[in-house]
């Protein structure tokens, strides 16, 4: 199983955003801005693109909801997606909050966070997610 899948099945540890049975959202470990949220199907499949119509269609929205839950959580501009894929090779979908386009550039620096901000910053996510 690679680490994705691990993370979704609990195996490795992660900042739980939000979850159904077929989907999971975790905060990516180096943050661009505080919310960075990562959002993958629990069964392994690389490419998004190689994903079935009706699975695809059920994982945007899915990005939706918690893409609403990150706004509510912490306000922003709108909270930008973005489809890379080139590190790990299991679907996931970044949702950022962005107060201006700057915010999307993979190439700034990463936050570095200690771990209680990251599960304050979770947990936040989570309970808007869960309204
Ligand atoms: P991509 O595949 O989209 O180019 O980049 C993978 C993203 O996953 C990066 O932003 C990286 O910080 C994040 N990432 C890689 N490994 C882990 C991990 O083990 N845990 C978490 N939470 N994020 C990870």
């Amino acid at each position: 199983m690679g680490i994705f899948a691990k993370i979704a099945a609990g195996e490795i540890p992660s900042y739980k955003c939000a979850e159904n049975d077929e989907f999971y959202a975790f905060l990516d470990i180096n943050p661009l801005v505080k919310g960075h949220t990562l959002v993958i199907p629990r069964r392994e499949v690389d490419y998004i693109f190689d994903m079935e119509d009706d699975e695809l269609a059920r994982f945007e929205v899915f990005a939706k909801k918690v893409a609403v839950a990150i706004k509510a959580a912490f306000p922003c501009v709108k909270v930008g997606q973005a489809v890379l894929g080139l590190e790990v090779p299991h679907a996931h979908i970044h949702l950022i909050p962005m107060q201006s386009e700057k915010d999307m550039n993979f190439a700034n620096p990463k936050l570095g966070l200690p771990a209680e901000e990251m599960q304050e910053i979770a947990d936040k996510i989570y309970q808007e997610f869960s309204k």
